[in-house]
């Protein structure tokens, strides 16, 4: 396996970072995880927008333009032979000294690993998560945004540990308000009726890309489509619930807190949302 690292290719066991690196000394840095299906790369465009709106939020300057971005994207899927592919994309600050000052970081560090895709168990998609509320509460978003996909990932790693020690494999983190933020990874959404609500960016979630790309396929299939706040209270009483994500695609969530939801199987809206989304998904990569 082949990473990109800072304009060459290198094998993944001689692939190294200093570390005097400012990423790995204090999390100063923004990443991206995007998926390849069938030699598409989805929505690659909006992962680099978001990307360099990262970047920008935290005063980096990335090495390249987008379009330089994407050929590198391209020439490691090919240096690597993959056809179905997670790319992880990572900027940091670079090498610099023990102080906090990034203007001691010569200049940012560019790795791209694109591997086999990891993916959750088909059967979950038949049987649906058990996930948990957790205590830890998502940054405030004035403070720094949760719409930054930064390498400072300690709240949702916070979040992992506490559903690993619950004993399920993903939880939701409120903010600090008592609103549902989002999941470890992932973005939520509950559905009643026809409406289908996810939680505004300034409650505290990331604007994924698979979340736009629900909130487009469930408006084209006339649901009452709403970014809203919603509580716990809420999840609970749901007919539905499912996440969103790059890797996870669209999962259903059957049981939050012990409490079953709906009737403890996928739910009907939710099959069809992930049904669209990978029929979207080969219409993207037909264009
Ligand atoms: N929320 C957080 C905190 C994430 O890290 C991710 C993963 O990228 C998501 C939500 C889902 O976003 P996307 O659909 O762009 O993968």
């Amino acid at each position: 396996q082949w990473i990109y690292l800072n304009g060459q290719f290198v094998l993944k066991h001689e692939a190294k970072v200093s570390v005097y690196d400012h990423g790995f000394l204090y999390g100063d840095g923004v990443f991206e995880g995007i998926r390849v299906y069938d030699g598409n790369v989805f929505r690659l465009d909006e992962h680099l927008d978001r990307l360099y709106y990262s970047a920008k939020s935290i005063m980096l300057e990335i090495p390249h333009s987008k379009e330089e971005m994407t050929d590198i994207v391209v020439r490691t899927l090919r240096k690597n032979e993959l056809k179905n592919a997670y790319i992880r994309l990572v900027i940091s600050r670079g090498v610099g000294n023990l102080g906090l000052d990034p203007s001691s970081c010569a200049k940012p560090q560019v790795i791209v690993i694109a591997e086999e895709l990891a993916l959750f168990p088909k059967e979950l998609y038949k049987t649906g998560l058990e996930i948990v509320t957790v205590a830890t509460r998502r940054n405030r978003p004035d403070v720094l945004s949760p719409k930054v996909k930064s390498l400072n990932y300690l709240n949702n790693i916070l979040v992992k540990i506490e559903a690993s020690l619950a004993g399920v494999s993903e939880a939701l983190m409120l903010n600090d308000q008592g609103y549902v933020a989002e999941g470890s990874a992932d973005n939520v959404f509950i559905v009643k009726g026809n409406k289908i609500l996810t939680p505004p960016g300034y409650i505290g979630a990331l604007e994924g890309i698979t979340r736009n790309a629900i909130i487009e396929l469930a408006n084209e299939l006339g649901y009452d489509m709403r970014e809203e706040p919603f509580t716990r209270h809420d999840v609970y009483v749901a007919d539905e619930v499912f996440l969103t994500g790059t890797a996870a695609e669209v999962i259903a969530v059957v049981k939050v807190d012990g409490r079953v939801i709906g009737d403890g199987t996928p739910g009907k809206e939710t099959n069809k949302l992930l049904a669209a989304f990978r029929k979207r998904v080969v219409e993207d990569g037909e264009k």
